[in-house]
């Protein structure tokens, strides 16, 4: 019998031409974003919000690259995500955000990372643990300022001060989340600073941290000790009402299957949502919804029709999607684009230029947060930059 080399857990390369769709994750770009979130939070220590597999690009490839531009803490959701983190930061300091699972103190120690603390449940679990081992080891608090998800409440915060159990442990951190801070004129992130400070005066010596991407670009400059951003690091717009200063770090082509005439009053795709008043070319991409492109970019109507759905660029020129997105393929319309202009086996623009992960996501009905963190396994990824 021939002996199999064990499967490690790590994605294989996908060569190019064999996969549906190829992603290009710019890290220099990225290395870039962090710098400029950096030069906006004032001068303040910016951390990077690394979850979720560091929004879908890849935590392993994200985290050096961070690392290199100057980058030494970072936030995960899980604990299982951090441990991955300190595979490849021996030195940077790693919070998990989502809290403290029951009787998980022990990793947090073994890889030397910081929970982030959000209920009295949490922070006696922390105390206990730090005694039994004759250890003040760091973590964080959460307060929440408005979310209603996690963290202590602000009652709750402003008795910390007075609990036993802090001296069993290092509050390295204090912090709280935004519930809308890319709407630099809703009122409630004034109502969160506002909370956030009361706590904050209560522990004076705790550095503290509030703002997410949008956080660090509202007028009232909420930088405290350290930023937190994600989504921005990534390319995505934190001001939504203005010009994004960001550069775009993800690209996604889709390589073309099929060309094919489709006749008058014929439809495409599944159930028939889609009918060609004219002749029309449609272009099958080699991409679908089980790659992480939202199935609620389908579009639904007639050709000609201005919908809301997904689009591709194909030659410079912009082709609506026609009809449903299947699981592992999208039907284009790219009648406009020249015929010599696009063939079997070329590949168009899912994710770039015009359109950003910001657009795809408003096309799709969601945001580009999702769209990122969907971004496929089949896919080719193709890095480039990352060496600082
Ligand atoms: C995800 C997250 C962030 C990063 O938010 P972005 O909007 O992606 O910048 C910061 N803090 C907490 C608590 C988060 O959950």
């Amino acid at each position: 019998m021939t002996k199999h080399t064990s499967q490690t857990n790590t994605l294989r390369e996908i060569p190019e031409n064999a996969a549906g769709g190829v992603l290009h994750i710019d890290l220099d770009a990225l290395a870039s974003n962090w710098r400029t979130l950096r030069d906006n939070a004032g001068g303040v220590d910016t951390a990077a919000v690394v979850k979720a597999n560091a929004y879908g690009i890849g935590i392993e490839k994200a985290v050096p690259a961070l690392g290199k531009a100057g980058c030494s803490t970072f936030f995960v959701a899980h604990l299982s995500e951090a441990i991955r983190a300190r595979a490849v930061a021996p030195d940077a300091a790693i919070y998990v955000l989502n809290g403290l699972f029951p009787g998980t103190c022990a990793s947090y120690a073994e890889f030397d990372l910081r929970p982030v603390l959000g209920s009295f449940e949490d922070i006696e679990e922390w105390a206990a643990f730090s005694r039994a081992e004759g250890r003040r080891f760091k973590a964080a608090i959460h307060v929440d300022t408005g979310m209603n998800r996690l963290g202590l409440t602000v009652p709750q915060g402003l008795t910390l001060k007075d609990l036993k159990e802090l001296n069993d442990f290092e509050t390295a951190l204090l912090m709280s989340h935004f519930v809308s801070a890319e709407e630099s004129d809703n009122s409630l992130n004034l109502q969160q600073i506002e909370a956030f400070n009361a706590v904050r005066a209560t522990l004076p010596d705790v550095p503290a941290s509030l703002a997410n991407s949008s956080g660090i670009f509202l007028k009232e400059k909420p930088h405290f000790n350290l930023a937190r951003p994600g989504y921005a690091l990534y390319g995505g717009n934190p001001t939504p009402d203005r010009t994004n200063p960001m550069k775009p770090v993800v690209g996604l082509e889709g390589r073309i299957s099929q060309l094919r005439w489709v006749e008058v009053d014929h439809t495409v795709g599944y159930n028939g949502r889609w009918l060609a008043l004219t002749r029309r070319r449609i272009a099958t991409l080699s991409v679908g919804y089980a790659d992480g492109y939202p199935r609620a970019a389908s579009a639904h109507g007639k050709s000609g029709d201005e919908l809301l759905a997904g689009m591709a660029i194909v030659a410079g020129q912009a082709c609506p999607f026609a009809g449903n997105v299947s699981m592992d393929l999208i039907t284009i319309d790219v009648t406009d684009v020249p015929e010599d202009q696009v063939k079997r086996g070329d590949t168009v623009t899912l994710i770039g230029g015009d359109l950003t992960i910001d657009e795809v996501g408003r096309r799709a009905g969601t945001i580009g947060y999702e769209i990122l963190t969907n971004l496929g396994a089949r896919y080719a990824r193709v890095y480039r930059g990352g060496d600082g």
